[in-house]
């Protein structure tokens, strides 16, 4: 499994507030645009799955 972000749904016009919240500080974003997550780094918590607000990160299979 691996976290994803879906561009429909990121209105990717702020600061993703989840960069504050993620616990291992594996999301990044370049200016407003669609946040990056490294997988690298990501441990699959689901926090920002939990958190965002517009339901654009998810699990995927
Ligand atoms: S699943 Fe957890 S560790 Fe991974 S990006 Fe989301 S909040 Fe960060």
């Amino acid at each position: 499994m691996a976290i994803k972000i879906d561009p429909e749904k990121c209105p990717q016009n702020h600061v993703c507030p989840l960069i504050k919240t993620c616990p291992m500080q594996a999301i990044s974003q370049v200016d407003n645009g669609l946040p990056e997550i490294d997988v690298e780094v990501c441990v699959e918590c689901g926090i920002c799955v939990e958190k965002c607000r517009m339901k654009a990160v998810f699990f995927e299979e």
